[in-house]
């Protein structure tokens, strides 16, 4: 499984990159599989340097916070007014039980029919397991001041070059210290985690968001392999909450950066940013670029 950091900024977008937005790439032995995690806001542009919309297979949305939902409205447009028609099967999308009345609310829909024309909604339910093609999503129940919000443990199976291996991730959501937080991690291969307060700025606002230190003490509790920080806000600096969470936990630790996509079992960083819309070669013709031989373009020794 491949993580591309589409947009990592916390709370709102900030200059150099979007609110969350996170791309899982899998293969399942037939096909790759692209999904998403959060569609916040300002993400849907830089999503298009990186995949066709047409290709998103389903959309995993962590809480109703601006910064975590608000271009489904964007991808609402672009599915349901394409003039040439969208073509494929409503987008799936998983999240809260009212994601699609929010929606519906935030655009200004009535909430009858609302999106549901172009998004299948379904709700996720604290520790029920849902799959699409290589992923299972397991939701999970954590502190943040929402009706309902997330965080997701992804566990992908592929099947690659006659080999099936599984990888796991996990993405906090918004979230302060929790048990759901340490449980949705155990041993994973990569916790991707928001680090959004300062200790010593923030000890006033309980139940919210983590600082560094406490991110750095949810992976050392859940024996996680890796850890990129994210979710870091324009107003904190990620240097300062980087070292917080390095005091507490001793394993492989970055923050994220937008644009790059990651290897979540390697930690590698595999490619690096776009600034152009995406390359519309098929995969069909990558996939025989790679049987003759060729190499892939990797970026080694920046993780
Ligand atoms: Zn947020
Ligand atoms: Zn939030």
């Amino acid at each position: 499984m491949k993580l591309t950091i589409i947009g990592s900024t916390g709370s709102f977008p900030g200059p150099g990159s979007p609110a969350s937005c996170y791309l899982l790439t899998g293969h399942d032995g037939t096909r790759p599989w692209r999904v998403l995690m959060d569609l916040g806001s300002g993400s849907l542009g830089v999503l298009q340097r990186y995949m066709d919309l047409k290709d998103i297979d389903a959309i995993f949305i962590s809480h109703l916070h601006p910064d975590h939902c608000m271009d489904l409205c964007g991808l609402h447009v672009a599915v349901h007014w394409d003039p040439a028609g969208w073509g494929r099967d409503r987008v799936l999308v998983y999240g809260p039980s009212m994601t699609g009345d929010r929606m519906a609310d935030a655009y200004g829909l009535p909430r009858d029919p609302g999106m549901t024309e172009d998004f299948d909604f379904r709700a996720f339910k604290n520790g029920e397991t849902v799959k699409v093609g290589p992923f299972k999503v397991t939701p999970y129940d954590v502190r943040h001041p929402v009706e309902e919000a997330f965080a997701l443990r992804v566990e992908a199976t592929e099947k690659l070059y006659g080999e099936t291996k599984t990888s796991v991730l996990t993405y906090s959501g918004d979230t302060d210290s929790c048990d759901g937080l340490v449980e949705a991690a155990r041993d994973a291969d990569l916790f991707l985690c928001e680090a959004a307060f300062q200790e010593g700025r923030d000890d006033g606002l309980d139940g919210v968001h983590l600082t560094g230190k406490r991110a750095g003490e949810a992976a050392r509790e859940a024996g996680v392999h890796r850890m990129l920080l994210t979710h870091i806000p324009v107003w904190t600096d990620s240097s300062v909450v980087l070292q917080e969470a390095r005091d507490e936990y001793e394993g492989e630790l970055a923050v994220a950066v937008a644009g790059v996509t990651y290897g979540v079992r390697s930690g590698d960083r595999l490619s690096e940013p776009k600034t152009n819309s995406m390359s519309r070669i098929p995969v069909s013709l990558t996939e025989a670029i790679r049987k003759a031989g060729g190499q892939r373009h990797e970026v080694p020794g920046q993780g």
